[in-house]
Protein backbone atom coordinates (compact mmCIF):
# COMPACT_ATOMS: atom_id res chain seq x y z
CA UNK A 1 0.00 0.00 0.00
CA UNK A 2 3.14 2.25 0.11
CA UNK A 3 2.80 5.54 -1.91
CA UNK A 4 -0.68 4.34 -3.14
CA UNK A 5 -3.64 6.97 -3.36
CA UNK A 6 -6.95 6.17 -2.45
CA UNK A 7 -9.46 7.18 -5.17
CA UNK A 8 -12.99 7.56 -5.67
CA UNK A 9 -14.47 5.70 -8.74
CA UNK A 10 -15.29 9.14 -10.98
CA UNK A 11 -19.52 7.27 -10.83
CA UNK A 12 -19.34 7.47 -6.59
CA UNK A 13 -20.40 11.62 -5.58
CA UNK A 14 -20.12 12.54 -2.49
CA UNK A 15 -22.62 14.86 -1.28
CA UNK A 16 -22.61 16.95 1.67
CA UNK A 17 -25.33 18.02 3.62
CA UNK A 18 -25.24 20.23 7.40
CA UNK A 19 -25.12 17.05 9.36
CA UNK A 20 -24.97 14.20 7.00
CA UNK A 21 -22.82 12.62 3.99
CA UNK A 22 -24.14 10.40 1.31
CA UNK A 23 -21.95 8.77 -1.28
CA UNK A 24 -24.08 8.13 -4.24
CA UNK A 25 -23.46 4.94 -6.57
CA UNK A 26 -24.69 6.64 -9.66
CA UNK A 27 -24.47 2.96 -11.42
CA UNK A 28 -25.43 1.22 -8.29
CA UNK A 29 -28.00 3.10 -6.64
CA UNK A 30 -28.37 0.33 -3.64
CA UNK A 31 -24.61 0.65 -3.26
CA UNK A 32 -25.02 4.34 -2.36
CA UNK A 33 -24.36 5.02 1.42
CA UNK A 34 -24.57 7.49 4.28
CA UNK A 35 -21.04 8.43 5.43
CA UNK A 36 -19.96 10.16 8.63
CA UNK A 37 -18.86 13.63 7.69
CA UNK A 38 -15.71 13.38 9.11
CA UNK A 39 -15.36 10.63 6.07
CA UNK A 40 -15.13 13.56 3.51
CA UNK A 41 -12.19 15.60 4.61
CA UNK A 42 -10.15 11.76 4.65
CA UNK A 43 -10.93 10.90 0.96
CA UNK A 44 -9.70 14.56 -0.17
CA UNK A 45 -6.68 14.36 1.53
CA UNK A 46 -5.98 10.84 0.08
CA UNK A 47 -6.53 12.04 -3.82
CA UNK A 48 -3.10 14.02 -3.06
CA UNK A 49 -1.62 12.36 -0.30
CA UNK A 50 -0.53 8.85 -0.44
CA UNK A 51 -3.08 6.34 1.90
CA UNK A 52 -0.40 5.56 4.31
CA UNK A 53 0.97 8.67 5.10
CA UNK A 54 -2.46 10.10 5.37
CA UNK A 55 -3.37 7.00 8.12
CA UNK A 56 0.24 8.01 10.30
CA UNK A 57 -0.51 12.16 10.47
CA UNK A 58 -3.55 10.95 13.21
CA UNK A 59 -1.77 11.87 16.14
CA UNK A 60 -3.12 9.32 18.21
CA UNK A 61 -3.59 5.43 17.83
CA UNK A 62 -6.82 5.41 18.12
CA UNK A 63 -7.88 7.96 15.25
CA UNK A 64 -5.69 6.05 12.64
CA UNK A 65 -7.57 3.02 13.47
CA UNK A 66 -10.58 5.06 12.85
CA UNK A 67 -8.94 5.87 9.41
CA UNK A 68 -7.97 2.78 8.51
CA UNK A 69 -11.60 1.39 8.56
CA UNK A 70 -13.09 4.12 6.90
CA UNK A 71 -10.70 2.91 4.28
CA UNK A 72 -11.52 -0.70 4.56
CA UNK A 73 -15.28 0.16 4.25
CA UNK A 74 -14.86 2.08 1.27
CA UNK A 75 -12.17 -0.55 -0.58
CA UNK A 76 -15.03 -3.18 0.60
CA UNK A 77 -17.83 -1.27 -0.59
CA UNK A 78 -15.78 -0.76 -3.50
CA UNK A 79 -16.70 3.03 -3.72
CA UNK A 80 -13.04 3.79 -4.99
CA UNK A 81 -9.61 2.14 -5.38
CA UNK A 82 -5.86 2.34 -4.59
CA UNK A 83 -3.76 3.66 -7.40
CA UNK A 84 -0.21 4.49 -8.10
CA UNK A 85 0.72 8.38 -8.53
CA UNK A 86 0.45 7.83 -12.93
CA UNK A 87 -2.63 6.21 -12.54
CA UNK A 88 -4.09 9.19 -10.20
CA UNK A 89 -2.66 11.93 -12.53
CA UNK A 90 -4.61 10.32 -15.71
CA UNK A 91 -8.15 9.29 -14.60
CA UNK A 92 -10.30 11.27 -16.39
CA UNK A 93 -13.09 13.54 -14.61
CA UNK A 94 -16.92 13.12 -15.03
CA UNK A 95 -18.48 15.41 -17.65
CA UNK A 96 -21.45 17.35 -15.51
CA UNK A 97 -22.84 19.18 -18.34
CA UNK A 98 -26.36 17.85 -19.12
CA UNK A 99 -27.70 18.09 -22.57
CA UNK A 100 -30.31 16.70 -24.11
CA UNK A 101 -31.55 17.31 -27.62
CA UNK A 102 -35.17 17.39 -27.02
CA UNK A 103 -36.76 20.62 -26.72
CA UNK A 104 -39.31 19.36 -24.17
CA UNK A 105 -38.23 16.16 -22.40
CA UNK A 106 -41.80 15.98 -20.54
CA UNK A 107 -45.45 17.20 -20.43
CA UNK A 108 -48.42 16.38 -18.68
CA UNK A 109 -51.90 17.47 -20.71
CA UNK A 110 -54.98 17.99 -18.95
CA UNK A 111 -57.66 16.35 -21.38
CA UNK A 112 -61.03 17.23 -20.97
CA UNK A 113 -63.99 18.11 -23.40
CA UNK A 114 -62.86 21.62 -23.15
CA UNK A 115 -59.79 21.44 -24.02
CA UNK A 116 -60.28 18.33 -26.33
CA UNK A 117 -60.48 20.04 -29.80
CA UNK A 118 -56.88 21.23 -29.29
CA UNK A 119 -55.48 17.66 -28.84
CA UNK A 120 -54.55 17.15 -32.74
CA UNK A 121 -52.85 20.20 -32.40
CA UNK A 122 -51.68 19.83 -28.76
CA UNK A 123 -49.85 15.98 -30.01
CA UNK A 124 -48.45 17.05 -33.26
CA UNK A 125 -46.83 20.58 -31.82
CA UNK A 126 -45.23 17.75 -28.83
CA UNK A 127 -44.20 15.56 -31.71
CA UNK A 128 -42.18 18.52 -33.19
CA UNK A 129 -40.67 19.30 -30.09
CA UNK A 130 -39.51 15.80 -29.62
CA UNK A 131 -41.51 15.53 -26.39
CA UNK A 132 -40.03 12.09 -25.14
CA UNK A 133 -42.77 11.23 -22.15
CA UNK A 134 -46.35 12.17 -21.55
CA UNK A 135 -48.65 12.04 -18.67
CA UNK A 136 -52.36 12.76 -19.96
CA UNK A 137 -54.70 13.66 -17.02
CA UNK A 138 -58.15 12.92 -18.37
CA UNK A 139 -62.10 14.03 -17.58
CA UNK A 140 -63.17 12.42 -20.90
CA UNK A 141 -66.38 11.66 -21.34
CA UNK A 142 -66.85 9.72 -24.57
CA UNK A 143 -65.03 6.28 -25.50
CA UNK A 144 -64.82 7.59 -29.04
CA UNK A 145 -62.97 10.71 -27.94
CA UNK A 146 -60.53 7.95 -25.64
CA UNK A 147 -59.99 6.02 -28.86
CA UNK A 148 -59.38 9.12 -31.12
CA UNK A 149 -56.74 10.28 -28.59
CA UNK A 150 -54.88 6.42 -28.60
CA UNK A 151 -55.26 6.50 -32.50
CA UNK A 152 -53.31 9.74 -32.20
CA UNK A 153 -50.65 8.38 -29.99
CA UNK A 154 -50.06 5.82 -31.94
CA UNK A 155 -47.68 7.39 -34.74
CA UNK A 156 -46.27 9.90 -32.06
CA UNK A 157 -42.20 10.24 -30.84
CA UNK A 158 -43.43 9.86 -27.30
CA UNK A 159 -41.59 6.97 -25.82
CA UNK A 160 -43.28 6.31 -22.70
CA UNK A 161 -47.07 7.52 -22.05
CA UNK A 162 -48.98 7.27 -18.55
CA UNK A 163 -52.92 7.87 -18.71
CA UNK A 164 -54.58 9.24 -14.91
CA UNK A 165 -58.32 9.41 -16.04
CA UNK A 166 -61.29 9.43 -14.27
CA UNK A 167 -63.59 6.86 -14.26
CA UNK A 168 -66.06 6.40 -16.53
CA UNK A 169 -68.40 3.31 -17.47
CA UNK A 170 -66.67 3.00 -21.00
CA UNK A 171 -63.60 2.39 -19.25
CA UNK A 172 -63.32 -1.01 -19.18
CA UNK A 173 -60.55 -3.44 -18.78
CA UNK A 174 -60.43 -4.85 -22.14
CA UNK A 175 -60.72 -0.88 -23.52
CA UNK A 176 -57.42 -0.35 -21.53
CA UNK A 177 -55.47 -3.46 -22.43
CA UNK A 178 -56.33 -3.13 -25.73
CA UNK A 179 -54.92 0.41 -26.01
CA UNK A 180 -51.85 -1.04 -24.20
CA UNK A 181 -51.74 -3.70 -26.81
CA UNK A 182 -51.78 -1.88 -29.73
CA UNK A 183 -49.52 1.34 -28.06
CA UNK A 184 -46.68 -0.38 -25.79
CA UNK A 185 -45.40 2.70 -25.32
CA UNK A 186 -48.66 3.31 -22.81
CA UNK A 187 -47.00 1.96 -19.95
CA UNK A 188 -49.98 2.43 -17.58
CA UNK A 189 -53.18 3.40 -16.47
CA UNK A 190 -54.17 4.89 -13.33
CA UNK A 191 -58.49 4.86 -13.30
CA UNK A 192 -59.55 6.79 -10.02
CA UNK A 193 -63.05 6.96 -8.60
CA UNK A 194 -63.46 3.15 -9.63
CA UNK A 195 -66.01 0.64 -8.23
CA UNK A 196 -63.46 -1.48 -6.83
CA UNK A 197 -60.03 -1.65 -6.71
CA UNK A 198 -57.95 -3.66 -9.15
CA UNK A 199 -54.17 -3.55 -10.64
CA UNK A 200 -52.77 -4.97 -13.02
CA UNK A 201 -49.19 -4.61 -14.98
CA UNK A 202 -51.12 -1.98 -17.71
CA UNK A 203 -53.86 -0.34 -15.37
CA UNK A 204 -54.44 0.35 -11.99
CA UNK A 205 -58.57 1.06 -10.65
CA UNK A 206 -58.37 2.84 -7.32
CA UNK A 207 -61.72 3.86 -5.73
CA UNK A 208 -60.07 7.34 -4.33
CA UNK A 209 -61.12 10.49 -6.61
CA UNK A 210 -58.12 12.19 -8.25
CA UNK A 211 -57.11 15.56 -7.38
CA UNK A 212 -54.96 16.49 -10.14
CA UNK A 213 -54.15 19.68 -9.11
CA UNK A 214 -53.31 19.10 -5.44
CA UNK A 215 -52.16 15.62 -5.25
CA UNK A 216 -48.67 16.17 -6.94
CA UNK A 217 -45.28 17.44 -5.51
CA UNK A 218 -45.16 14.96 -2.57
CA UNK A 219 -41.94 14.90 -1.26
CA UNK A 220 -40.18 11.43 0.32
CA UNK A 221 -37.48 8.56 0.17
CA UNK A 222 -39.69 6.71 -2.33
CA UNK A 223 -39.47 8.95 -5.20
CA UNK A 224 -35.99 9.49 -4.54
CA UNK A 225 -33.51 8.52 -7.70
CA UNK A 226 -29.84 8.04 -7.60
CA UNK A 227 -28.61 7.28 -11.26
CA UNK A 228 -26.70 9.14 -13.58
CA UNK A 229 -28.66 11.48 -15.62
CA UNK A 230 -30.52 12.51 -13.18
CA UNK A 231 -27.63 13.65 -10.53
CA UNK A 232 -26.17 15.53 -13.93
CA UNK A 233 -29.86 17.10 -14.65
CA UNK A 234 -29.78 18.09 -11.15
CA UNK A 235 -26.41 20.03 -11.40
CA UNK A 236 -27.50 23.02 -13.22
CA UNK A 237 -31.21 21.98 -13.86
CA UNK A 238 -34.60 21.80 -11.81
CA UNK A 239 -35.37 18.23 -11.09
CA UNK A 240 -39.27 18.43 -11.87
CA UNK A 241 -39.54 20.98 -14.39
CA UNK A 242 -36.52 21.18 -16.66
CA UNK A 243 -37.84 20.80 -20.41
CA UNK A 244 -41.62 20.27 -19.14
CA UNK A 245 -44.57 21.93 -20.14
CA UNK A 246 -48.25 21.18 -19.35
CA UNK A 247 -51.62 22.76 -19.99
CA UNK A 248 -54.40 22.40 -17.57
CA UNK A 249 -57.64 21.68 -17.79
CA UNK A 250 -58.56 25.19 -18.34
CA UNK A 251 -56.55 25.09 -21.78
CA UNK A 252 -53.40 27.43 -19.50
CA UNK A 253 -50.13 26.50 -21.00
CA UNK A 254 -47.72 26.24 -17.90
CA UNK A 255 -45.00 24.80 -16.58
CA UNK A 256 -47.00 22.73 -14.41
CA UNK A 257 -50.54 22.29 -14.03
CA UNK A 258 -50.64 22.90 -10.32
CA UNK A 259 -48.48 26.41 -10.50
CA UNK A 260 -50.91 29.77 -10.42
CA UNK A 261 -48.88 31.36 -13.25
CA UNK A 262 -50.19 30.62 -16.72
CA UNK A 263 -48.18 31.78 -19.86
CA UNK A 264 -51.30 31.81 -22.40
CA UNK A 265 -53.93 29.69 -24.05
CA UNK A 266 -53.56 26.77 -26.21
CA UNK A 267 -56.01 28.15 -28.39
CA UNK A 268 -54.22 31.43 -28.97
CA UNK A 269 -50.37 30.37 -28.05
CA UNK A 270 -48.28 28.08 -29.82
CA UNK A 271 -46.55 25.65 -27.27
CA UNK A 272 -42.90 27.14 -29.04
CA UNK A 273 -44.04 30.45 -28.58
CA UNK A 274 -44.73 29.88 -25.08
CA UNK A 275 -41.25 28.12 -24.29
CA UNK A 276 -39.66 31.23 -25.62
CA UNK A 277 -40.83 33.65 -23.48
CA UNK A 278 -37.57 34.21 -21.08
CA UNK A 279 -39.88 33.73 -17.93
CA UNK A 280 -41.23 30.53 -18.92
CA UNK A 281 -37.67 28.94 -18.99
CA UNK A 282 -36.18 30.22 -15.45
CA UNK A 283 -38.40 27.81 -13.45
CA UNK A 284 -36.27 24.96 -15.56
CA UNK A 285 -32.98 26.18 -13.98
CA UNK A 286 -33.89 26.66 -10.34
CA UNK A 287 -31.18 23.77 -9.12
CA UNK A 288 -31.54 22.20 -5.86
CA UNK A 289 -28.20 24.35 -5.20
CA UNK A 290 -29.87 26.82 -4.75
CA UNK A 291 -32.98 26.54 -2.87
CA UNK A 292 -33.32 27.21 0.72
CA UNK A 293 -33.11 24.72 3.20
CA UNK A 294 -32.83 22.10 0.17
CA UNK A 295 -28.97 23.47 -0.14
CA UNK A 296 -28.03 22.42 2.91
CA UNK A 297 -29.52 18.37 2.54
CA UNK A 298 -27.70 15.58 1.43
CA UNK A 299 -30.34 13.93 -0.48
CA UNK A 300 -30.44 17.08 -2.73
CA UNK A 301 -29.11 15.20 -6.02
CA UNK A 302 -31.87 12.18 -5.69
CA UNK A 303 -34.29 14.88 -4.54
CA UNK A 304 -37.70 15.18 -7.43
CA UNK A 305 -38.10 19.34 -6.56
CA UNK A 306 -41.85 21.34 -6.51
CA UNK A 307 -42.21 24.79 -7.59
CA UNK A 308 -45.92 24.32 -7.43
CA UNK A 309 -46.26 24.15 -3.65
CA UNK A 310 -43.19 25.94 -1.66
CA UNK A 311 -43.08 27.15 1.91
CA UNK A 312 -43.39 30.19 0.36
CA UNK A 313 -45.08 31.26 -2.32
CA UNK A 314 -43.28 35.02 -3.05
CA UNK A 315 -39.85 33.31 -2.93
CA UNK A 316 -39.23 30.89 -5.89
CA UNK A 317 -36.08 29.15 -4.01
CA UNK A 318 -38.04 28.13 -1.43
CA UNK A 319 -38.35 24.77 0.31
CA UNK A 320 -41.07 22.28 -1.49
CA UNK A 321 -43.64 22.48 1.44
CA UNK A 322 -44.19 19.04 1.16
CA UNK A 323 -41.16 17.49 2.72
CA UNK A 324 -41.23 16.39 6.00
CA UNK A 325 -37.01 16.28 6.23
CA UNK A 326 -35.14 18.35 8.34
CA UNK A 327 -31.23 18.23 7.16
CA UNK A 328 -30.16 20.34 10.12
CA UNK A 329 -30.77 17.28 12.61
CA UNK A 330 -30.93 14.46 10.02
CA UNK A 331 -34.67 13.46 10.96
CA UNK A 332 -37.98 13.04 9.07
CA UNK A 333 -41.10 14.36 10.75
CA UNK A 334 -42.40 11.35 13.03
CA UNK A 335 -38.89 10.26 13.70
CA UNK A 336 -38.01 9.76 17.30
CA UNK A 337 -36.14 13.58 18.32
CA UNK A 338 -38.05 15.17 15.01
CA UNK A 339 -37.21 19.18 15.74
CA UNK A 340 -39.18 21.94 13.83
CA UNK A 341 -36.87 24.42 11.52
CA UNK A 342 -38.15 26.88 14.57
CA UNK A 343 -36.99 24.35 17.09
CA UNK A 344 -33.49 24.67 15.53
CA UNK A 345 -33.24 28.47 15.02
CA UNK A 346 -33.76 28.19 10.88
CA UNK A 347 -35.97 30.83 10.15
CA UNK A 348 -36.80 32.10 6.66
CA UNK A 349 -37.16 35.33 6.28
CA UNK A 350 -37.50 37.84 3.38
CA UNK A 351 -34.19 38.50 2.96
CA UNK A 352 -32.58 35.66 4.12
CA UNK A 353 -32.14 32.12 6.13
CA UNK A 354 -30.92 32.61 9.10
CA UNK A 355 -29.54 29.75 10.85
CA UNK A 356 -28.54 29.20 14.25
CA UNK A 357 -25.87 27.13 14.32
CA UNK A 358 -24.78 27.20 17.82
CA UNK A 359 -28.20 25.57 18.64
CA UNK A 360 -28.53 23.15 16.03
CA UNK A 361 -25.01 21.97 17.59
CA UNK A 362 -26.33 21.46 20.85
CA UNK A 363 -29.39 19.75 19.16
CA UNK A 364 -27.27 17.00 17.83
CA UNK A 365 -25.15 16.68 20.80
CA UNK A 366 -28.38 15.44 22.70
CA UNK A 367 -29.99 13.59 19.68
CA UNK A 368 -26.78 11.63 18.69
CA UNK A 369 -24.60 11.32 21.40
CA UNK A 370 -24.03 8.00 22.15
S1 LIG B 1 -34.88 19.19 2.24
FE1 LIG B 1 -35.09 19.54 0.01
S2 LIG B 1 -33.57 18.16 -0.91
FE2 LIG B 1 -33.87 17.46 1.18
S3 LIG B 1 -35.41 15.84 1.06
FE3 LIG B 1 -36.50 17.81 1.46
S4 LIG B 1 -37.04 18.63 -0.54
FE4 LIG B 1 -35.50 17.03 -0.87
Amino acid sequence: MKNKFFLLFEDCRIVEGYTNAIIYDLNRSANSNHIPKSLVPFIEKCKSIPVLDVINSYENVEEQQIAQEYLDFLLEREFGFLADSHVKDQMGKLNLDYETASTVQNAIICCNDHTFKNINSIISQLNELLCEDIEFRCVIKSEENFNALCNLLNDSVFQTIIFRMDYEEFLTEKLIENCSLQNPRISHTFVYGAPVFKETEQFTFLTDKADYYNDCGKINKDKFVINQPFYLESQSCNTCLHKKISIDFEGNIKNCPSMHHDHGCIKDKSLVAAIDEPKFKTAWFIKKDEIEICSDCEFRHMCLDCRAFIDNPENPYSRPSTCGYNPYIGKWLGEAGYKSFEECGVISNEQSLSIDHDKIASLNEELWAE
